[in-house]
């Protein structure tokens, strides 16, 4: 038994205690009583979070950063290029060695679920192989779904269905797509009517690539909705990106919104993407290219932010700090408001877990004893500090810890910090 004693919940209550038994969150209150034999953490006053959950990420490709050369132009479709000259070079060694890596930087960040995308656009399904096997080996301390994913289109692909299928039957979670990447406007809608019907039949969730351009006249979430609405598919499907939203005319967006709303639709940006690859095209002034956050919020939409790379052929930065991300969000999309700048560590959290479709996520009693404590006072103080992660905890055991750092001793109101001298 564990007993986690002076913690403040992202809700704002304060000195609480949080009682572990068996893996699990048995009693939270501030009067709970130590049992005879109990284990103490003292949490001193921080903030105790529900983990980090990243909803986009693309795990076979993170930390390949110059294999076989950098991003010259900075956008999308050279990073597509780049990739697909990588492909033929990659071992199965090599891949699973870079994923765990990563793996062991999400957990000390707190970031203990992730959905990742995995390209299917390859006969020998290295990566696929690779992935599933990090998938098990990881399992112990994080949660790592995983996304079929053709990179080079389904249709204009040759075989990439066939890979797809097999991808699935080895055990890949989530049927994934990229409409915007086939050949045409009606391709594209084509390719997210067949995967949407393979989701149905299989009884899959369904996370597509969707619209990511900055072309104003890009119209594939509106397919996504209406096949997800058609097929009974709400609250499965999700749709990444959608930078073109950035782009559309406001009109159709007020058409689009409701119909994205009815089929049950979530949505992801990918702020640190969003913002470095959109808009390249432009001269001044240049589209931010990020989907309409708070307009999706407003409309009833769950909306999700994921990291989507870390050092790979699209993104030379990044290290699995979803705080980073959640600050990004709130800058891109202006959301400053208290209410706003919430939202935004709602959509690293609890709004990323609800996309993944994570059972029991959260502190709550008989939930998974699944946390990490910030050294900040709030959701927003995190934000802004991108607080550090003094540990971090998996089914009610510690599994990464850090000692606490000297920034925070001058912010007003907080707990002095018991050993300031190893912060230096
Ligand atoms: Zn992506």
């Amino acid at each position: 038994m564990l007993l986690i004693t002076n913690a403040t919940l992202t809700d704002g209550r304060e000195h609480q205690r949080v009682l572990i038994e068996n893996g699990r969150f048995r009693a939270i209150a501030p009067d709970l009583p130590t049992p005879e034999g109990a284990e103490l953490l003292d949490a001193q006053g921080w903030l105790l979070s529900p983990p980090f959950v990243d909803a986009h990420f693309h795990m076979d490709a993170t930390l390949s950063l110059g294999l076989p050369r950098l991003n010259v132009s900075g956008t999308l479709l050279e990073g597509i290029a780049l990739w697909g000259e990588l492909k033929p070079q990659l071992t199965q060694q090599a891949l699973v060695e870079r994923a765990l890596r990563y793996c062991d930087w999400a957990v000390a960040k707190g970031l203990l679920a992730i959905r990742s995308h995995v390209d299917v656009c390859d006969e020998r399904l290295l990566a696929v192989e690779a992935l599933l096997h990090v998938r098990e080996r990881v399992k112990p301390y994080l949660e790592l779904q995983l996304v079929a994913f053709p990179q080079d289109g389904v249709l204009r692909s040759p075989g990439a269905l066939d890979n797809l299928k097999r991808a699935l039957d080895m055990g890949v979670d989530v049927i994934g797509g990229i409409p915007h990447f086939e050949r045409t406007m009606a391709d594209g809608a084509e390719s997210v009517r067949i995967l949407c019907e393979l989701a149905a039949e299989r009884g899959l969730p369904v996370d597509m690539h969707c619209d990511e351009s900055d072309d104003p006249l890009s119209r594939h979430v509106e397919t996504l909705a209406f096949h997800a609405q058609r097929l009974g598919l709400q609250g499965r499907v999700t749709g990444s990106h959608l930078t073109s939203m950035h782009s559309m005319d406001n009109y159709y967006v007020s058409k689009l919104l409701p119909l994205m709303r009815e089929a049950g639709l979530h949505a992801v940006a990918n702020p640190l993407i969003n913002i470095t690859l959109q808009g390249r095209h432009d001269s001044y002034p240049k589209r931010r290219g990020m989907t309409r956050v708070p307009e999706l919020m407003a409309a009833g939409i769950n909306v999700g932010f994921g990291h989507d790379c870390v050092m790979d052929p699209w993104y030379p930065l990044g290290s699995g700090d979803m705080l980073e991300v959640a600050q990004m969000g709130l800058h891109v999309a202006q959301m400053t408001s208290l209410d706003g700048m919430r939202a935004c560590f709602d959509a690293v959290t609890l709004n990323n877990a609800r996309v993944l479709g994570l059972p029991h996520y959260g502190i709550g009693v008989g939930h998974p004893a699944d946390c990490v404590l910030l050294q900040a006072g709030s959701p927003i103080e995190a934000i802004r500090l991108r607080a550090h992660r003094l540990w971090v905890m998996r089914h009610g055991k510690v599994i990464a810890r850090s000692p606490a750092v000297a920034t925070a001793l001058d912010l007003p109101g907080r707990p002095a910090v018991v050993d300031a001298s190893a912060a230096r």
